[in-house]
């Protein structure tokens, strides 16, 4: 591959990034898998595990860099710490990152050979799905390793844990409207949607039974146009979901939508949506979020629905019901997380943080007199 000079100076600037962020986040491992006979480049981030395994989802992507894999990675398997804490499950943080198009690089080798690499972690990572890896592709890691979740229904597993996130961001969603509006009813709410993915539609499907007037945005315009055949809802430019007069944003694409230029277009009072690390800074934009007013329902604690998803089917005899119900405590971790920000006069991801770090304080005080 030829490289310009634009594009080493992004290069160079991202790995100066990633020294100083795997220094920042404290990593316990991070992993770099290369197979050239399947073709697989794969890198694994164990962020922590003094709660359990570390648990996070398999993203495939067509990186333009390896350094801008490395910085998705590091990033994703510390928000999966933060989930799993707050969530009140007995998990760690980790994450993996497969570079290269889904669409094109997938066969059963590639996802064998990445099983093997996370059988030779002996149980210390633990992987799912994730944007660009389905519950077949889990199977063929299946095949490798019993250090995998997600699995499909008819091989026993929980399958797409989609349905059960979407679940969740709308509880969140409506513990913010109840926090800002007084009622947690979305009924008559105008809520963009950026992305219509697995997530993306099934959110939508629960704003549109409850009554709210939704606007959706992908990059895919077939999809686009198929669930707006099915659903009431209104389809909108990729760019024009920032300046739209709404009452609640809910980025349900990929992370970091929340920059400093996207921000100072919002016009919502809320921000609740299911993709991962909205923030593009956590502390600048964080801070910027409640300085506008914007109430934030913190990404890592409404999209827990996945996690706590996979944790059940971890846990054996998995049910769909019993994972609902345990998705159902989002509503009253956010409003806490809420009421904490409010306390502390902090932001709400500072809160959610906060809550994060001292369950894990207190549970690795815990394991350490054992
Ligand atoms: P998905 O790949 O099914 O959907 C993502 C959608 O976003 C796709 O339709 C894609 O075309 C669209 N998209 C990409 N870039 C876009 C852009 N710039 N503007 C508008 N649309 C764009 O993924 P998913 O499983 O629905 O997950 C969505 C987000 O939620 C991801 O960030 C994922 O990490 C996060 N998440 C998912 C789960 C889960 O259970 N699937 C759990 C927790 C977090």
């Amino acid at each position: 591959m030829i490289e310009t000079a634009e594009a080493k100076k992004t290069a160079n600037q991202a790995e100066e990034s990633v020294t100083g962020q795997m220094m920042k986040f404290d990593h316990e491992e991070v992993l770099f898998c290369n197979d050239n006979a399947t073709g697989l480049r794969a890198i694994i981030a164990i962020h922590n595990t003094v709660l359990g395994p570390g648990l996070g989802g398999c993203r495939i992507w067509k990186y333009s860099h390896e350094a801008e894999a490395l910085n998705d990675v590091l990033r994703l398997s510390r928000g999966m710490t933060y989930k799993a804490a707050v969530a009140g499950l007995n998990l760690g943080g980790a994450k993996a990152v497969i570079i290269g198009d889904s669409k094109h690089i997938k066969t059963e080798a590639l996802m064998r050979r990445f099983g093997r690499f996370i059988d030779d972690l002996g149980g210390k990572y633990i992987t799912a799905e994730d944007v660009g890896s389905s519950s077949h592709d889990m199977e063929y890691i299946r095949m490798e390793t019993r250090h995998v979740t997600g699995i499909p229904k008819y091989m026993g597993g929980s399958g797409d844990p989609s349905p059960v996130t979407a679940y969740g961001v709308w509880l969140g969603m409506k513990a913010a409207a109840k926090e800002r509006w007084g009622s947690d009813s979305l009924n008559g709410k105008k809520v963009a949607v950026q992305g219509i993915g697995n997530v993306g539609e099934n959110l939508v499907k629960h704003l549109t039974e409850e009554g709210a007037k939704v606007y959706i945005s992908d990059i895919n315009e077939e999809k686009l146009k198929e669930v707006a055949n099915r659903l009431k809802v209104e389809v909108v430019g990729l760019d024009k979901i920032f300046d739209l007069d709404v009452d609640v944003y809910a980025p349900c694409a990929l992370g970091a939508t929340l920059n400093t230029a996207n921000i100072e277009r919002l016009k919502c009072s809320v921000i609740a949506g299911a993709a991962n690390n909205q923030l593009a800074d956590e502390k600048l934009h964080g801070e910027m979020l409640m300085k506008k007013g914007i109430l934030y329902a913190p990404d890592f604690v409404i999209n827990a629905g996945g996690l706590i998803n996979v944790y059940s089917e971890l846990s054996g005899n998995y049910s769909k019901e019993r994972a609902i119900s345990q998705a159902d405590k989002i509503f009253h971790i956010t409003k806490e997380i809420f009421h904490v920000s409010a306390k502390e006069n902090v932001p709400t991801y500072l809160a959610a943080n906060r809550i994060a770090e001292k369950r894990i304080e207190s549970i690795g005080k815990v394991k350490l007199n054992h």
